[in-house]
């Protein structure tokens, strides 16, 4: 493993993959920012370089639902960034909190789209480098709605679920082959999710995190880090990270049973 890493991250523009950059740029890697919202990803972009040294990090406008622009978007890459070390995909989305019958298409497209076909799309993309190069981790953004489903949350629970399939699956491919793979699969993380999933109701949104302790993107990060920087010895298959006022997947202390937590 270079000591310096070159990180790709999907969804780097909010929440946890922003986390992700600031935490391996803070850690003296290079990062690509990758999402759909160009003005976010140049400004969190300068704000690395500003901080941490220019060439530490590049912005690259991507929507991964879209596979021809996921492979051109790696292969275009300028010369120095090409040679990704670590790709945490973690683009992904919720929509709705309804009973799966009601579910619009377009939802469950979307879902469907972003958090599963994006990470095949991104895994499509990175994983024939990384194998030419004899070097690389593929790092996909799990979630405990992988393991137990709640109400309302079902296609983005199935989603979830499909991701860890995914990423166990690639794992076995990759066998005998240097190239790790990991999920990580976070709790209740206080980032615009709840905002997206509840179209930009903020009242809503912010009740999800009221009166408890839920992790911070940054937690993530963090386990993101540990996950890229373990010894080439070790693959962390999954790495299942609650906040402590989760338990059993889907209870969460809120008001006196969260004060101290
Ligand atoms: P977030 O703050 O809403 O950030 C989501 C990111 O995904 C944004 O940067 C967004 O950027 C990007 N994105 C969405 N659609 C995209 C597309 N089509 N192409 C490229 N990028 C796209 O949410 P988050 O909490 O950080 O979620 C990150 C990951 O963690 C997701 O996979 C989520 O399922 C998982 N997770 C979250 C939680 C939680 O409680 N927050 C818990 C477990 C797992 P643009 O809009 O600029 O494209």
């Amino acid at each position: 493993m270079p000591d310096r890493l070159t990180v790709f991250v999907t969804g780097a523009s909010a929440g946890i993959g922003a986390a992700c950059a600031r935490t391996f740029a803070a850690g003296g890697d290079r990062v690509i920012l990758a999402a759909r919202s160009k003005g976010t990803l140049d400004a969190l972009a300068a704000d690395l370089n500003a901080a941490h040294g220019d060439g530490t990090a590049l912005a690259v406008v991507l929507d991964v639902t879209d596979a021809q622009a996921h492979l051109d978007a790696v292969a275009g890459l300028p010369d120095g960034w090409a040679e990704i070390d670590v790709a945490v995909l973690n683009a992904g989305l919720s929509k709705g909190l309804d009973p799966v019958w009601e579910n619009t298409v377009a939802d469950v497209d979307l879902m469907v789209d972003v958090n599963v076909k994006g990470v095949v799309n991104g895994i499509r993309a990175v994983v024939p480098g990384m194998l030419a190069r004899g070097r690389g981790h593929v790092i996909t953004l799990g979630s405990t709605a992988a393991h137990a489903v709640y109400p309302g949350g079902v296609v983005y629970c199935a989603t979830k679920a499909a991701v860890l399939a995914l990423t166990n699956g690639l794992k076995v491919d990759l066998h005998g082959t240097p190239v790790r793979a990991t999920t990580v699969s976070p709790g209740i993380v206080e980032t615009d999710f709840s905002l997206v999933r509840f179209d930009g109701d903020r009242e809503r949104a912010d009740a999800v995190y009221a009166d408890t302790n839920a992790l911070t993107a940054e937690d993530v990060a963090d386990a993101v880090a540990y996950c890229a920087r373990a010894s080439e010895r070790v693959n962390v298959q999954e790495l299942l990270v609650t906040p402590r006022v989760q338990s059993g997947y889907t209870m969460i202390a809120r008001g006196p049973d969260a004060e101290g937590l």
